[in-house]
Order: C-alpha cells, then structure tokens, then sequence
C-alpha cells in the first residue's frame, strides 16, 4: 500500500539501517566556530558570537532586533512577557501546535483559549478567531478586550506556523487590530519561511524561534526573540537577571530570568545560519519529490498560496485514521521513522479545562496527518 513511498524514502537516503525523521547537518564552519569559542576561553554568558548570531539573524529575517535565549519555550515565556500577559489573562492559540506554545502562556500565569486552524495552512484560522471573539469577548470602556465570561483580559493572539507553513498572517492581523490584540508568532518550526516576501516572526508584534536539536538549524538547544528595538532591547534586559549597566555593582531592577544562549551555542548557530538558504532549497527540492511520489496516493501537504515554506517537516494528509495507523505502523516495521502530528493541546489534562471554539478541522487533522523523514544529507546541498 505504501510500497511506493517507503521505497523512495529509502532509495533517496540510501541507507539499509533506520532512517530518521529528522537529523541536524553539520557542513559548514561549525567546528571552526565551537573551536575558536573554546580557544577564547567564552563559552559561557559572554562572547562574540552571542552578539554575531543575533546581529546576522535580525539581517537574515529583516527583524531589526533578534535576541538569543538558552531555547524556545525561553523565548516564547519572554516574548508573551512583553506582550503584557500576566496573571489570569487569556491568550488566545491553537489546539494543534507543539506543548511548548502552552507551556509559555501557562508560565505567565495565563490560560491558553483553543481556536480552530485552517485545513490547508496548518495554522490558526482568522474566520474561527473572529467567530470566537464574536461570541465569547468584548471590548471594554478602555478598550481592552475582555471575554464576556469572567471579563478575564485578553491579551495576544499566538499562531504557529506548522512545519513552516505560514499561517495566514493577513487575515489574523485583520482581526487582531479589530480586537485590539497583540499578534505573537510561534515561528520555532519556520525559520526562512516567507509569507508574501516578509519572513514569519516578522509581521506579528514579537516572533519568536528556536534551534532545538531536530529544527531546520540548531544550536543544540537555543531560542530567539525577534522584535522592534524598543521591544529587542527589552527583551535582552529581561532575559539577562534585568541587570543594569554598570561597571561592578549588581543591581536588578525587576524579576527577569537567567535565559541568555551560551557563547558556545551561539558559535554553532552563526555556522548553521550560514547554511541556512542551502538547507532551505534542499528541503524544497525534497519536498517536490514526496509530491511527485504520493500523486495520486496520499494527500501531501503544500505550502499556502503566496507563500515560501521552509519545509521543515514534510506532511501528508491520510484519508482516516485507520489508513494513518497503517502507514505509521508499516514505515516504522521497514525502519523508516515517521511520526503523528500531536495530540490536540486541549485533550491534554493541563488544559483540558481551558476556554475553546470548535475545533473540527484540528480534530480532522489530527487523525490523519503524518510527518515522512525530512533530513538534508551533505551531498544534497548546491
Ligand atoms: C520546537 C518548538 C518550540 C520551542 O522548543 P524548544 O525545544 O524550547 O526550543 C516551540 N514551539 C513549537 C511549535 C516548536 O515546534
């Protein structure tokens, strides 16, 4: 049934062992870079190549500040910290995204609301945001909006664009100017995406990223906040024990977090960022290829109309979740690693007491969509 899918993917890594979802590729100047982090004796909090990484990530996405943290959920805590989010806010996100995305919203003291995402983008979907908001908030004497229930604040709206695939960026900022929202994105999953020539993380108020070992460029582990400078610059103070300038006094001028990148980490990510367009052309020409192998078989997930995928992980679409057990259960039987997309954050216990819309087209995907091993190999690359 799978025969033709499970052979290409083995032909294409033309290998006889496992086959993984997904490995980092090191071709570059990594060793190069980790050594010379090592021969200065910076490994740590201080060193050239934390403010190199950030300096050549905000000229690689057009963000005019990126900020390092020590990883995404880092990130995302930071990013939502600036947002305003607080003690019981609500924030409104998607039910289909990684735990990491609720995890920052709970670690601000406030609840995740599950809206529904669209079937073709992955990601948050403006029509169900705005139903939501219709029925469920308000907008209060000084403009805040509130849910009708509880007048509890709302405060950002948090998509994430799912395997690289932008979300609808145009149709969710429409809605969240209406309802005087923040727009947060979880770009973790989507460095170098582009959605209509701009890059995700860029368009919403703060983006966030992360460089977690199975991303497309990794620094082990690592985040990045990218921001406006006011916001930037808040970021790092935050994300640096909020210590002020000063030659040797500490002084903290308020709760901020240890969550600053190791110089050693930002080595290996000024040398992965390098590789980054090679990476991202390779991926697009595999992407092409499972596309071409499943025509006529399996529903392979495309980028959104109008935009540039990162193609992190590819996708498909089975017809039911009985043919999603097939293929999952005979890939991993040959040694090829693919992997369900997550449990729905709403049916997990921590949030399964938290505020939703329907989520029909979540559900629908849920059962259904596998990720095919998606790695670049060294000899892939232009
Ligand atoms: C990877 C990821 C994160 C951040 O993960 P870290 O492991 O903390 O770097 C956040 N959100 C999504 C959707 C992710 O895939």
């Amino acid at each position: 049934m799978f025969d033709a899918l499970l052979g290409f993917v083995r032909a294409h890594y033309r290998s006889e062992g496992v086959i993984a979802l997904h490995e980092p590729l090191f071709a570059g100047q990594e060793r190069t870079y980790v050594n010379q982090a090592i021969d200065s004796t910076f490994v740590s909090s201080v060193g050239v190549f934390v403010d190199r990484f950030e300096q050549d990530m905000a000229a690689y996405t057009g963000s005019p500040r990126a900020v390092a943290m020590v990883n995404g959920t880092a990130a995302l805590h930071v990013a939502l910290r600036l947002a305003g989010v607080g003690q019981g806010d609500l924030v409104i996100t998607q039910p289909l995204t990684f735990v990491a995305t609720c995890n920052a919203i709970a670690y601000c003291g406030a609840e995740p609301v599950f809206v529904d995402v669209d079937r073709h983008t992955l990601g948050l979907s403006p029509a169900a945001l705005a139903d939501w908001l219709d029925e469920h908030a308000l907008l209060d004497h000084d403009g805040v909006c509130r849910s009708k229930d509880g007048l509890r604040p709302i405060r950002a709206c948090l998509p994430m664009h799912t395997f690289g695939h932008p979300a609808d960026l145009d149709g969710l900022l429409a809605v969240c100017q209406r309802w005087h929202l923040l727009l947060v994105e979880d770009a973790a999953e989507s460095l170098g995406s582009l959605y209509k020539g701009r890059h995700t993380g860029t368009l919403g108020t703060l983006g966030t990223l992360s460089f977690n070992g199975n991303k497309i460029i990794t620094t082990g582990g690592g985040g990045m906040v990218l921001a406006g400078a006011e916001l930037g610059q808040r970021a790092k103070h935050l994300s640096t024990t909020a210590k002020t300038a000063h030659p040797y006094e500490y002084v903290h001028d308020e709760l901020g977090y240890n969550y600053r990148l190791p110089n050693l980490n930002a080595a290996l990510g000024c040398a992965q960022l390098e590789m980054l367009e090679p990476m991202i052309a390779a991926k697009r020409e595999l992407a092409l290829r499972y596309a071409q192998v499943l025509q006529g078989s399996l529903q392979f997930v495309h980028e959104p109309e109008g935009c540039r995928s990162n193609y992190w992980l590819n996708a498909v679409v089975c017809e039911d979740r009985a043919q999603r057990d097939a293929l999952l259960s005979e890939s991993h039987l040959q040694g090829v690693m693919t992997r369900p997309i997550w449990t729905l954050m709403s049916e997990l216990p921590m949030y399964a007491a938290c505020r939703r819309g329907p989520l029909t087209q979540a559900a629908y995907l849920e059962d259904r969509v596998v990720n095919l091993p998606s790695s670049v190999r060294a000899e892939d690359l232009a």
